[in-house]
């Protein structure tokens, strides 16, 4: 039987329909929307892209999404000194800085980018204040995408406490946090990365299998314990028709989309995981809309206290 399919799309349509009764009572209180600054670097189409559709979801939520544009060519220094500004403007009350940077950009200086990112505005999470608030079980500013994919495993009625969890990858964005935000809520948890022996038996054993991997199609049948819960994570473009038509099934109609744009987005998880999980989120439609979601979450969260600081103050 098909793995029921979860619907991450309809979960962040009702997140963002919350939203929007708590942004009118925030600008009824402060008189203005809450607000995020989104500072893009340089012209990756895929960034655009997702700057577009978090502008498009912060506007349907009664939020305002402002993109703070800087050249490819921009330094480190300059960009630093644009979240310094965001830091010190009162009007805004989220701030996020698009990845990646661009490539001239060295690791440690994008490092030190992120670290500016006033804690109090830092609707990511990846502030190590906020980190750290996060590793003691009292987040205000969770992570995105893994408080999203905890968020979809409580609205569809999934229980993880006492059950098994695999979070295979460990990064900071999302293996590491999702792994701490599943252990809080009671699971018994199994980090996995690349180093892992027997990752495929390892996965087996797990209630609740999310793949946080970056490539395309890896989790197949054999890692699924018949009747699991699978989170794809994963978003990758594939560029090949042949591993298109692999990944899709030689009858998906999403092979029409790719003949016309020729690209697909695909999760981690094979299409065979379908017919051994109890269920399954897509990609697209899966953990993506509720990223974004979570996001704006967030920033109503800052800027709410933010003003609550203010006004006890
Ligand atoms: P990342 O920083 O590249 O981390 C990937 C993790 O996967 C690493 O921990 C790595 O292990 C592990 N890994 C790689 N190859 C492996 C293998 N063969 N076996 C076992 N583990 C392996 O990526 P990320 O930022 O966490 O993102 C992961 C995926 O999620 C990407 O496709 C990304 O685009 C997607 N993503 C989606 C959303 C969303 O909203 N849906 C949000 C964020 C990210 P090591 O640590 O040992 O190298």
């Amino acid at each position: 039987m098909a793995a029921r399919r979860l619907d991450g799309l309809a979960v962040a349509a009702s997140i963002r329909a919350e939203l929007q009764p708590r942004a009118t009572a925030f600008a009824a209180r402060s008189g203005r929307v809450p607000s995020l600054a989104i500072v893009l670097v340089g012209d990756n189409p895929a960034s655009e892209l997702y700057v577009r559709n978090k502008q498009r979801a912060g506007s349907e939520g009664g939020l305002s999404v402002a993109v703070q544009r800087l050249p490819a060519s921009a330094t480190a220094r300059e960009v630093l000194v644009l979240v310094d500004r965001l830091n010190n403007d009162d009007g805004c009350d989220g701030i996020l800085v698009q990845s990646p940077l661009p490539a001239h950009i060295a690791k440690a200086d994008a490092q030190q980018v992120f670290d500016a990112i006033s804690a109090a505005k830092d609707v990511d999470g990846f502030n190590p204040y906020n980190v750290g608030l996060l590793t003691q079980g009292r987040a205000v500013l969770p992570p995105c995408t893994p408080s999203g994919v905890i968020e979809l495993l409580v609205r569809e009625g999934i229980p993880v406490g006492g059950k098994h969890a695999v979070v295979i990858g460990r990064s900071e964005i999302v293996g590491k946090p999702m792994a701490l935000l599943l252990v809080q809520r009671d699971a018994t948890v199994t980090i996995c990365h690349s180093k892992t022996k027997d990752l495929a038996g390892v996965s087996r054993d797990a209630d609740v299998l999310v793949a946080a991997i970056g490539r395309p199609g890896f989790v197949t049948a054999s890692f699924v314990k018949p009747g699991a819960t699978v989170i794809d994570v994963g978003i990758s473009a594939v560029d090949d028709r042949a591993l298109a038509v692999e990944l899709l099934g030689p009858g998906s109609p999403r092979l029409a989309a790719f003949d016309k744009r020729g690209s697909v987005v695909v999760g981690d998880v094979h299409r065979s995981v379908e017919q051994v999980a109890g269920a399954l989120t897509p990609v697209p439609g899966g953990v993506g809309p509720l990223t974004i979601a979570m996001l704006l979450k967030n920033t109503l969260a800052a800027a709410e206290r933010r003003l609550d600081l203010r006004t006890a103050g």
